[in-house]
């Protein structure tokens, strides 16, 4: 099974809020969460007492999974505890991420851990539903055990009431709780839908001693190519821009940078999805990593090099990189502004390191195009083939 960190892998780009974040957007939507504030100065620890009481259940605020094992969460009882946990941990890193904030919740006594989630299969389409009873922190542990449930959903007609109460029975859910828990799973797969997630996981979704359910943990993922119609998510973005550059690139420019392989040594400068994704298995086949994926969409940078700019700055920061190969497979795009583009550009972002060019070009004005690149020195061809070969021929772009 998959690590405690990531209990099920999100394919996709997609953007994660954070715990606070997601579990706004669940009491808005009429779902039950504990009280709590949310700490990012040491002053904001004196509202604690009045607004929730001690004791309180204190969590970082970071993009990581299995925060409790890593020692991120922990109950306090007075507010001196609170003051010492919070300094401890905040501008700490835990597992890399560094903490920036800190939510304090108000504890809840725990009868029952169970486990929610409802995900998308990016490659069948499908809606998933898991569900199981032995939710918490060792929840993986119990991944393709017996008691753990699985259901496919079907989009066309929504959550199937009957199928529900089948998972609760085998799953031996006490009666009592069923009308709770489907209320919930009904609000999830609502949220779900309108959020446009790509996964939605509750773990763990907890009864308390006084029988309500409550939800303790959210992880909350948003398609990325969903975030135009995505208020809230968009807000996020743009608010937090240095957590999120893959989203804010998508929302600002509207083009793709995906990462690939932080210790890869080729960057790619490409239009089209298919051709660039071919040219990374390409490369990958002559032992060959590239970085990163990007579609530039050469034919709406309307005269301003600022797309490239930004791709180019994004590319310099991976140590291995020392070379940059720029396909452009052109239909309206005269290459030759293209080209001019990509020179301003490239004075533009000054590389600490030798970098090598490879530059292939099809389409409107070709010819111009090389002769403006070539006089800059750099290696200009229409071959797919020729490019391939340069690179590898190339010293150090090989993994070893
Ligand atoms: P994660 O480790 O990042 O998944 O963080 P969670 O928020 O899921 O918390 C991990 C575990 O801490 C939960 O499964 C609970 O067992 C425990 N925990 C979190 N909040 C509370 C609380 O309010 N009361 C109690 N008793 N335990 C809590
Ligand atoms: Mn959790």
């Amino acid at each position: 099974m998959n690590k405690q960190s990531e209990p099920i892998r999100v394919g996709g780009i997609h953007l994660r809020m954070f715990e606070y974040q997601a579990k706004e957007i669940l009491v808005k939507e009429g779902l039950d969460v504990p009280r709590s504030i949310l700490l990012v100065e040491e002053t904001d620890i004196n509202k604690v007492k009045e607004a929730i009481g001690y004791p309180v259940v204190m969590k970082v605020q970071t993009l990581i999974g299995g925060r409790g094992k890593a020692g991120g969460i922990q109950i306090v009882n007075t507010e001196e505890e609170a003051q010492s946990w919070y300094t401890d941990k905040i501008g700490a890193h835990i597992k890399g991420k560094k903490v920036e904030s800190i939510l304090a919740e108000e504890l809840v006594q725990i009868e029952d851990e169970y486990y929610l989630s409802i995900t998308l299969d990016t490659l069948t389409k499908e809606v998933i539903l898991l569900f199981s009873t032995k939710g918490g922190v060792n929840v993986e542990q119990t991944k393709g055990a017996t008691n753990l449930f699985k259901y496919f959903i079907n989009t066309n007609y929504g959550l199937d009431d009957f199928k529900l109460n089948e998972i609760f029975s085998r799953a031996n859910v006490s009666y009592e709780r069923w009308a709770q828990i489907k209320k919930v799973i009904n609000k999830l797969y609502y949220i779900f839908t309108k959020y446009d997630c790509m996964l939605l996981e509750i773990n763990p979704l907890v009864f308390t001693d006084t029988n309500e359910a409550i939800i303790l943990d959210a992880h909350f993922y948003i398609d990325d190519n969903a975030l135009y119609r995505q208020a809230e998510a968009k807000q996020i973005v743009q608010d937090m821009s240095s957590v999120y550059p893959q989203s804010w690139l998508k929302i600002n420019y509207g083009f793709d940078f995906v990462k690939l392989n932080s210790q890869g040594t080729v960057g790619l400068l490409s239009t089209g999805a298919g051709l660039t994704m071919a040219i990374v298995d390409e490369l990958k086949n002559r032992n060959i990593h590239t970085v990163n994926f990007a579609d530039v969409r050469s034919g709406q940078l309307k005269g301003d090099p600022t797309r490239l700019v930004i791709i180019l700055k994004q590319l310099r920061e991976y140590e291995r990189l020392n070379c940059i190969f720029v396909s452009i497979f052109a239909g309206i795009t005269d290459l030759a502004e293209f080209a001019t583009l990509l020179l301003e550009a490239k004075k533009l972002v000054v590389f600490d390191r030798e970098i090598e060019w490879i530059i292939r070009l099809e389409g409107n004005n070709f010819d111009e195009a090389k002769k403006v690149l070539e006089n800059e020195g750099l290696l200009v061809t229409n071959s797919l083939e020729t490019a391939f070969d340069k690179i590898v021929s190339m010293e150090g772009v090989r993994k070893n």
